[in-house]
């Protein structure tokens, strides 16, 4: 499905591509007999990587070991695959260093991509899983199709960032289908299929970050090379965070290695071979690398953030977290009020008198408004009584808070809209308590909203999707036409709009003259497009509201609603017929024209059938052909005579 998509983004001719020299080596090391002097020799022929790979053999040490002055010695040294590897990075990543969307950081997208590789590379080759030069390249391909949409698509892509920026809930690659009908997986799939990777390859791009490892795969390296890249991305998370922030992700990190196998111990060395090997590669290929705590301080770090992780754990678990506007007009109150609102973890707003709180509210909103009941200005009650007629107002979880002489008159306060409240002075665990049922209708109103949009969103994908279904089934992917199907739906709705109106209508069935020929002769994709300019010849002669339907390998079926009389029937036949003559067609070595039998069929009160109208217009095409072709015949109803035009 998605493969015509990216049939359309490939038009562009911007797709993101490593040049030559990085092509025919990825090309070549697919194959399981090249030979070290193939890499060579292709690396040689581009100056610029064969320095590149002559720095790193020589920064290389290696005690006692002969010096490095060529292409040779370097992939001697260094290994074919290393060599091949900084050939297809360095050619990938020096064309696609900058671009034009904004919101695409290039370079952290190559930085995180260089330390994936790097990352999936040890991952990899320490735990004996999958292929090390695979999964290098892997690590830098594998993200590739975002870069592509941030290519061809530079301000769309970047609307779409933007609100992925904004609402981290959403699903990016859902974004991405609705705008362009295909998502960064798929793209990097077709991308990965399009340079001559192995089919395996396309099958990881497209279940990377997205379905979970439980799933059955067509190939049997998926699954493995899938756990490498999921725990190698983890890595490079890491690694390009900010660095007050990776010892958060470190714990995640240890669990994700560990459920491949590897012991606390190996986790750290791997991840401090990871850092160095990323700086290094970083410098090689120009792109920037972070500073990386070690993985000794990210151990005793992440020991020490332990409690503080448990309790955020906790608090998220407990009490959720609300903006609350607090109002009252004694100050002491108000500021008791904020303090142990503040201390459980509640955003809070305040303000002294029903005025100023509607103001506030209307500026910056609340979810919850604890409003103190006697106060100069706007009291507790009119100020309920007045948010409840905001749109927005009518969700909020409304507290009074009232001393004894206002507790008489609480039904009062329920009718201006209260939800609660709250009888001075009151105890600390009280206001929690009271404040619990405000979290439970807010969280219900959230998830409810959510779900309505959520709805909402998937009632327009099913929508586009059934259009797209209904369209895709209905028409002739190689000439655009409607096909066989739609016109026999189509001929049923005139068939019944014609006995309702008793009007008539009529039908042109055409045939190509020796289309075999043009196949037996030029081949089969000369016959495609011989196909393809007919059909465009055939709908330039036509009137609006004649359809034109491809009804089989070289027969087109044109329906024309409004023509009843045999002369008009006869005269589009004609012009199509001659529109076809006159055409030239240039399809590589061929260059000419053909020709067409048309044969004509029209309703009338006899007909019992739109078979029999079918089979009239079929009937007329035979005896054009026998007539000699290249002709449009009138077919009659069964039993009369058939006359020639
Ligand atoms: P006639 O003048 O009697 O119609 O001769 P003809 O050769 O056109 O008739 P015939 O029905 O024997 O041949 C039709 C050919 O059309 C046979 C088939 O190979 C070819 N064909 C059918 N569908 C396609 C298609 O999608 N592409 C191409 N290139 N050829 C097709
Ligand atoms: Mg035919
Ligand atoms: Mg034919």
């Amino acid at each position: 499905m998605y493969q015509e998509r990216f049939e359309e983004l490939k038009h562009s001719g911007k797709l993101p591509s490593p040049s030559g020299v990085g092509m025919r080596i990825l090309v070549l090391t697919q194959s399981d007999d090249f030979s070290m002097d193939d890499v060579v020799k292709t690396v040689q022929s581009d100056p610029a990587l064969t320095g590149r790979v002559l720095k790193l053999a020589t920064s290389v040490q290696m005690a006692g070991a002969v010096q490095v002055t060529t292409a040779r010695d370097a992939a001697v040294r260094l290994g074919m695959r290393a060599v091949s590897n900084i050939a297809l990075g360095f050619t990938l990543v020096s064309g696609n260093r900058t671009g034009k969307c904004e919101a695409f950081d290039y370079d952290r997208f190559w930085s995180e991509s260089l330390a994936t590789a790097v990352a999936a590379q040890v991952i990899s080759s320490e735990m004996k899983l999958g292929a090390p030069p695979e999964a290098f390249t892997f690590g830098l391909l594998v993200g590739i199709g975002g870069l592509a949409f941030a290519t061809v698509h530079p301000s769309s892509y970047d609307a779409i960032l933007k609100a992925k920026a904004q609402n981290k809930k959403l699903d990016l690659a859902t974004l991405e289908a609705d705008e362009f009908y295909i998502n960064h997986r798929e793209v990097a799939a077709a991308l990965l299929e399009e340079w001559g990777l192995p089919p395996y390859f396309s099958e990881v791009a497209l279940c990377f970050d997205g379905r979970p490892l439980g799933t059955e795969f067509v190939h049997r390296e998926t699954r493995d090379m899938l756990r490498i890249l999921t725990a190698a991305r983890m890595l490079a998370d890491v690694c390009v965070s900010e660095k007050k922030l990776q010892p958060h992700m470190w714990p995640g990190l240890r669990r994700v290695c560990g459920e491949l196998g590897a012991s606390a111990n190996e986790v750290c060395a791997l991840f401090d071979r990871v850092a160095l090997q990323w700086a290094e590669w970083g410098v090689m290929l120009n792109i920037p690398t972070n500073q990386v705590f070690t993985s000794r301080e990210l151990e005793n770090q992440s020991a020490a953030l332990a409690p503080v992780l448990q309790r955020a754990e906790e608090a998220k678990e407990g009490l959720g977290k609300l903006r609350v506007l607090a109002v009252d007009d004694d100050p002491v109150s108000l500021r008791l009020l904020v303090t142990l609102l503040k201390r459980d973890g509640h955003d809070v707003l305040t303000a002294r008198d029903g005025k100023e709180a509607l103001a506030v509210y209307l500026e910056k909103g609340a979810q919850c408004v604890i409003t103190d009941w006697m106060m100069p200005e706007m009291d507790g009650l009119m100020l309920c009584r007045q948010l409840r007629r905001t749109q927005e107002g009518r969700k909020l979880y409304l507290l009074i808070l009232t001393g004894r002489t206002e507790e008489e008159r609480i039904v009062e306060a329920f009718r201006a809209g209260v939800d609660d409240y709250i009888v001075k002075p009151f105890r600390p665990e009280l206001l929690r308590a009271r404040i619990q049922p405000a979290l439970r209708v807010i969280q219900l109103q959230e998830d409810n909203d959510q779900q309505v949009r959520e709805k909402e969103r998937l009632n327009r994908q099913l929508d586009i999707e059934k259009r797209k279904f209904k369209a895709a089934a209905m028409t002739d992917a190689l000439t655009e036409l409607p096909n066989r199907r739609y016109a026999m739906k189509r001929l049923e709705k005139e068939w019944s709009n014609c006995q309702r109106a008793e009007t008539s209508f009529s039908v042109v069935m055409l045939d190509i003259d020796h289309f075999k020929r043009v196949n037996d002769t030029w081949g089969h994709d000369v016959g495609d497009v011989v196909l393809k300019a007919t059909a465009r010849a055939i709908q330039s002669v036509l009137r609006r509201g004649d359809t034109c339907a491809r009804i089989g390998g070289e027969e087109f079926l044109i329906i024309c609603p409004n023509t009843s009389s045999v002369e008009g029937a006869m005269n589009v036949a004609e012009r199509i017929r001659v529109a076809i003559e006159a055409n030239r067609i240039d399809a590589g070595e061929f260059s000419g024209r053909v020709t067409a039998s048309l044969g004509v069929g029209m309703l009338s009160k006899d007909t019992p059938s739109i078979d029999s109208i079918l089979k009239m217009a079929d009937e007329a095409v035979y005896v054009a052909k026998d007539e000699g072709r290249n002709r449009t015949v009138f077919g009659t109803p069964p039993k009369g005579g058939l006359k020639s035009a």
